[in-house]
């Protein structure tokens, strides 16, 4: 069998059903809300994540676009610039200097313009920088545009004048007969002041986190916000190897510097470039811990207060149950309480409360009725030997002084064998009535075991006790009875503390007073001996 305190221990480690319904509520009201803050980061993230893809490859089809007119009003105007100077062969090179300035400086398409003759010496060039006229083209671009005899278009390369990163186009020259004349080319300089930075320049895409680049048909770049950058080449970046196959569209890639980038691509039919419009993923951190920050804010405050009321309902509808438990656990440990006779408006509250008080009070009755029956002796309603002995320890524990009469009835053997045992019954009975009638209310009147009877009189000296005892006496001997015979009583007196101060000698004391009456003749009260007599 397990101890009180080890079920007590037991019981602590034990989660109480208020902690537990509380606790389960708080963890649903909050996983809940954190469920509601994920969907709505996600979706938010999503929404964002398409509208700037979108968004960025709406720009890079409309700059493509741009770039495609762009680059066929250049090549326009170089094939009119071809025919034009294929014409005029005999032009004085003062004349074919100006026709060439005029054309760089009417259309701004390009930074410089020359005139390759088909041995490929630059019979003009406007700026005409560190002297170039008349000097031999050296660089592999120059050449390959003379050799094609067709429109062309460089990729981006470092020229040999002034070194400059640069991208050249080219037309052929014809004269009337189809004889080859050289070309007539165009350049941009990528690293200074050109027609994609005038076009693009002041262009913003979407917002300030956003920006686009312009790459060559090799991959290079030849537009960039970073002019360092010019010339680079970038074909392993997943959108440039998309355009290179001549791809469109959008996609969320990681660049070549490990940045993860939302990017819309357009190729520009006309020329293999392509323009790549990017906004870092990083962009958006801001924007969804704000959105996270404001939804916190309104969803918050009623979350808050849901869980406050639920808390505050799951205790309420734990409480009844709580206090039972707390009630029941208590039984046979102290003074029991019954539940309130209040109704609870939750059902098995209600019904558990109800039966719990109907079986509390039955136990209360039946062990009232219990302690009652171990108090007292059936027969005469006297109190027993047992609750003699416990008040007798307690007064004089208390100190409470008190006289002991101890009283026999003389001859009941006869009585018995005489009259039978149902009529030596009635004279118990009748002797009790005539025990408690004797004394005061806050005396004890006990029937120690068969016809001998005890009677403490609490706060009696010995002079008060003796009238108590010869009244019983007298009472018996001159009172009526269904025998018709007299029944008399001899009795023995005691006194605490004036005889003795133990409980067990002062019984004793008046058990021998009691003797003392018997052998000198019976129907007698006699006081016991003091200790100085005793001696
Ligand atoms: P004495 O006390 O005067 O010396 O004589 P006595 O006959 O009373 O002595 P004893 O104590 O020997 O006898 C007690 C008798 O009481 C024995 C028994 O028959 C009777 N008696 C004991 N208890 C009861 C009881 O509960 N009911 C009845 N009717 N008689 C009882
Ligand atoms: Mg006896
Ligand atoms: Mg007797």
């Amino acid at each position: 069998m397990p101890s009180q305190q080890e079920i007590r221990n037991n019981h602590r480690k034990k989660i109480g059903l208020t902690t537990l319904l509380s606790g389960l509520v708080t963890f649903s009201v909050f996983l809940t809300l954190t469920i509601l803050l994920i969907a709505s980061y996600q979706s938010k993230k999503q929404a964002l994540y398409e509208t700037t893809l979108t968004l960025n490859y709406d720009n890079a089809s409309k700059m493509s676009q741009t770039l495609d007119s762009l680059f066929k009003s250049m090549r326009h105007s170089l094939q009119y610039a071809a025919g034009f100077l294929a014409d005029s062969a005999s032009m004085s090179p003062k004349e074919l200097d100006r026709t060439l300035e005029l054309l760089r400086s009417s259309s701004n398409y390009f930074n410089s313009v020359f005139v390759v003759d088909e041995q490929g010496i630059i019979k003009a060039r406007t700026p005409n920088e560190a002297g170039a006229t008349g000097r031999q083209v050296t660089t592999e671009a120059a050449k390959a545009a003379l050799a094609s005899k067709r429109p062309y278009l460089s990729n981006a390369y470092t020229s040999s004048i002034q070194s400059r990163l640069i991208v050249m186009m080219s037309e052929p020259m014809f004269d009337k007969d189809g004889k080859y004349l050289g070309i007539v080319g165009g350049t941009i300089f990528l690293q200074e002041d050109n027609i994609l930075n005038m076009i693009f320049g002041s262009n913003n895409v979407n917002d300030a986190s956003s920006s686009f680049y312009v790459t060559g048909a090799d991959g290079r770049l030849l537009y960039h916000p970073d002019r360092t950058r010019l010339g680079e080449n970038i074909s392993a970046n997943a959108a440039v190897k998309k355009l290179l196959l001549g791809e469109s569209g959008q996609a969320q890639i990681v660049n070549l510097r490990g940045i993860r980038q939302l990017t819309g691509y357009s190729a520009v039919a006309e020329n293999g470039w392509g323009v790549v419009v990017v906004t870092p993923i990083r962009a958006f951190q801001d924007q969804l811990i704000h959105h996270i920050q404001t939804l916190l804010l309104y969803t918050l405050p009623p979350f808050l207060l849901l869980l406050a009321c639920a808390v505050w309902l799951a205790r309420k509808l734990a409480r009844p149950f709580a206090d039972l438990a707390g009630l029941v656990s208590r039984i046979g440990r102290e003074e029991q309480l019954l539940p309130d006779t209040k109704n609870h408006w939750n059902r098995e509250a209600d019904l558990l409360t109800k039966a719990v008080r109907i079986a509390l009070t039955d136990i209360r009755q039946n062990t009232e009725q219990l302690t009652r029956d171990a108090m007292t002796d059936p027969l005469t309603g006297l109190t027993n030997r047992r609750t003699l002995e416990s008040v007798m320890s307690k007064w004089t524990a208390e100190q409470v002084t008190f006289s002991i009469i101890v009283m026999d009835i003389d001859h009941f053997k006869k009585i018995n064998d005489t009259y039978g045992h149902q009529a030596g019954d009635e004279i118990l009975s009748q002797l009790a009535t005539f025990i408690t009638a004797s004394v005061r209310p806050g005396d004890i009147c006990c029937r120690y075991g068969g016809e001998e009877f005890v009677v403490l009189l609490a706060l009696a000296s010995p002079e008060v006790a003796y009238p108590v005892a010869e009244r019983i006496r007298k009472t018996l001997e001159t009172s009526e009875n269904r025998l018709r015979e007299r029944v008399t009583l001899s009795l023995g007196i005691a006194h605490y503390p004036s005889h003795s101060a133990s409980p067990e000698e002062l019984f004793q004391l008046a058990d021998q007073a009691l003797y003392k009456a018997k052998e000198s003749g019976r129907n007698r009260t006699i006081m016991a001996e003091t200790a100085d007599t005793r001696q």
